[in-house]
């Protein structure tokens, strides 16, 4: 295994806490750069975001949740069972002061500094999976760039989306406008005509989400990494360094720590004195094997909040965004499948396979990321909200240089841990 511009490894040992694509990237990445790693992560494969995942790479990804018109609408939106946005009990308890946080960071100038935080890291998408991916063929094999097209079913849908598309360009995304008759011919199967549309040139989609974290997890264990299936409860001080990890089962030490485990890491950061204004964002996905449809580039259909993708032996929808619920994501996965339903009509597949997942999704949308500011041999990397499989490859790197004590590619000031 080749390093990753390694000068002389401070730390020998690293514990990554949460194996999602994010804990399981930021493993990787610090095996490659010699560390021992061990890797922490309490729960079943198919209840991370990571799974639920829609697994484009840099479709939309530089245009914040968080905007002023989204305001008047909430209400109206939060009530709605069959819209892409949706409420359910029992809420996070912390729903007040997100949204509260939300209000501000949708103000033009917070929400512009958003966007140029969401660009730094996701238009480095699909470059840094393949850069970090460089020793593992099988799993880069997974992804593919075809890019992805957003799908808009009146004018007036088109007209809507046109100011984010301003901004999207303004990062130097490559879109291309297509009309009604430009859809249906990259849409054949599609039995639900769109009015216009806009091809997103350089993203990419990984075809099987699963797969990826399965090959990750693979070669993570082939450099002699330890996985531990036990949850984190708490870490353990001496001054200012964290010197241990407990679980149910006993203690972890390690040189240094990083926390990954996607919306839970709230629960840890809050030990450490963050108020971490971030929230369980459920969605969920819906595979349909052996699906014969032809679909070859990812469809992002915003108005509904719903991507479909082609992937390994099926089609997958996926999206929504239930706020609450503990993860009862039934009303989710019937919505999905009459979405699948109104766009392709009665098509022919063998069985489905479905996941729920909560994205971690920050009031300002911007990842937490980078050391901590009291234990300094402790890292942060979550709450990539809805480009965390885009954002995992770069954040990664970042943590793997910084845990090296070397200076990150980008400024990272954006991502500080300790902002509220
Ligand atoms: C429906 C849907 C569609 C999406 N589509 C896209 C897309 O197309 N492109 C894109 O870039 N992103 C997409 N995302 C977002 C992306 O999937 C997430 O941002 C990303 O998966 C978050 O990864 P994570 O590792 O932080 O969290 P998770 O995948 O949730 O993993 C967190 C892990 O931490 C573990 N954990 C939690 N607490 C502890 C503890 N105390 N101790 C030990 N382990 C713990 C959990 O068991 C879990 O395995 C989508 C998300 C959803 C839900």
């Amino acid at each position: 295994m080749k390093s990753e511009g390694l000068k002389t490894p401070k730390p020998n040992t690293a514990l990554v806490i949460g194996g999602g694509i994010i804990g399981l990237a930021t493993a990787y990445s610090l095996c490659r750069r010699g560390l021992q790693v061990t890797l922490l992560d309490e729960g079943p494969v198919d209840q991370r975001a990571s799974s639920a995942t829609a697994g484009i790479i840099g479709g939309s990804s530089v245009i914040p949740w968080a905007h002023s018109k989204l305001w008047p609408r909430l209400p109206k939106h939060l009530l709605n069972r069959e819209g892409p946005l949706r409420a359910a009990k029992p809420l996070p308890k912390n729903l007040m002061s997100f949204l509260m946080r939300g209000l501000q960071a949708g103000c033009t100038e917070a929400r512009a500094a958003s966007a140029s935080g969401l660009a730094n890291l996701g238009l480095r998408g699909w470059d840094s999976w393949q850069d970090l991916l460089c020793d593992l063929p099988d799993a880069r094999d997974l992804f593919v760039q075809n890019g992805c097209l957003f799908y808009y079913e009146s004018e007036k849908d088109a007209f809507a989306d046109s100011s984010s598309n301003a901004i999207r360009r303004s990062f130097g995304m490559d879109l291309t406008e297509l009309d009604a008759a430009d859809m249906r011919t990259l849409l054949p199967s599609l039995t639900r005509p769109a009015a216009a549309g806009v091809a997103v040139n350089s993203a990419g989609h990984v075809v099987d989400p699963i797969g990826l974290q399965e090959k990750l997890q693979k070669a993570i264990l082939g450099t002699g990494a330890k996985l531990v299936k036990q949850r984190v409860n708490n870490f353990e001080f001496v001054e200012n360094k964290v010197v241990s990890v407990a679980t149910d089962e006993g203690c972890y030490e390690a040189d240094t720590f990083i926390l990954c485990a996607g919306c839970r890491s709230s629960v840890l950061a809050a030990q450490l004195g963050h108020r971490t204004q971030m929230i369980p964002a459920w969605g969920a996905s819906v595979t349909f094997r052996n699906s014969k449809l032809d679909l070859r580039i990812p469809l992002l259909i915003l108005s509904d909040g719903i991507a479909v993708t082609p992937a390994s032996g099926g089609l997958r929808i996926s999206g929504l965004l239930q706020v609450g619920g503990a993860g009862n994501a039934k009303a989710m996965i019937a919505a999905l499948i009459d979405h699948a339903k109104r766009l392709f009509g009665d098509f022919d597949y063998t069985d489905i396979i479905t996941f729920a997942g909560p994205r971690p999704l920050s009031a300002d949308s911007l990842a937490f990321l980078g050391v901590d500011p009291a234990n300094d041999n402790l890292y942060h990397n979550y709450g990539h909200g809805h480009w965390g499989l885009t954002q995992a490859a770069i954040s990664a790197q970042i943590i793997g240089d910084l845990v090296l004590g070397l200076d990150p590619k980008i400024d990272i000031s954006a991502y500080r841990p300790h902002r509220n």
